[in-house]
């Protein structure tokens, strides 16, 4: 059957009748930040204070575009008549973004939970090789990192939080227990 004539441009003006009175969907970026969800994978950040330098990352890291360096010092004895240790002390920690394929294996290898998924994502630079980021600016990151989502009502508590709470009880209870009197000296009256 032949089209009735004037049937696509009744067609046309319908759709575009009905787009202009629907709300609009579009995001304002830059001008509205984009509500994003709390796991996104935006950036790695680093919180140095928990890297022992053990190199798992760097090792895992399917497109080696981890860069580590560090050096060895010695840390005297803790105790009297005991023995020096060596630790690993970080020089550098750059990861090149230019070849991250944000697969996240580091920040599932990482024992000492020292790397974290950052939402943020503007970190765009002109010149590819501006894409390798150092140390700072990962530690930068870690402070854009969200908080962890709360446990489940019936979770288990976190070994490391059970811990923490048992050794402030101790130390509460220690505070709080009456001091013992002194005895008298031989001599006072
Ligand atoms: S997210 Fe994947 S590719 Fe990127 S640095 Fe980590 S391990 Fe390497
Ligand atoms: S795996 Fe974790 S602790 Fe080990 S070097 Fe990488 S960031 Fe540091």
């Amino acid at each position: 059957m032949a089209p009735i004539p004037g049937s696509g441009l009744a067609k046309g003006l319908a759709v575009t009748l009905r787009t202009m009175t629907r709300k609009s969907v579009t995001a304002q970026y830059p001008d509205t930040q984009p509500d994003l969800p709390p796991r996104t994978r935006g950036v790695i950040g680093l919180f140095e204070e928990n890297c022992t330098v053990c190199m798992l990352c760097a090792r895992e890291c399917p497109d080696w575009c981890i860069y580590i360096d560090s050096h060895k010092e010695t840390v005297p004895a803790a105790t009297p008549g005991g023995r020096e240790r060596s630790r690993n002390v970080l020089d550098r920690f750059a990861i090149d973004f230019s070849l991250c394929m944000y697969c996240g294996i580091c920040i599932e290898v990482c024992p000492f939970d020292a790397l974290f998924w950052s939402p943020e994502f503007e970190y765009a630079e002109t010149d590819i090789r501006e894409l390798t980021h150092e140390r700072d600016k990962l530690r930068e990151w870690m402070w854009t990192v969200p908080a962890p989502p709360a446990l489940d009502p019936g979770a288990e508590e976190p070994k490391e939080i059970a811990a923490a709470r048992k050794t402030a009880e101790k130390l509460a209870a220690a505070q709080a227990e009456p001091e013992e009197p002194t005895e008298p000296q031989e001599g006072e009256s």
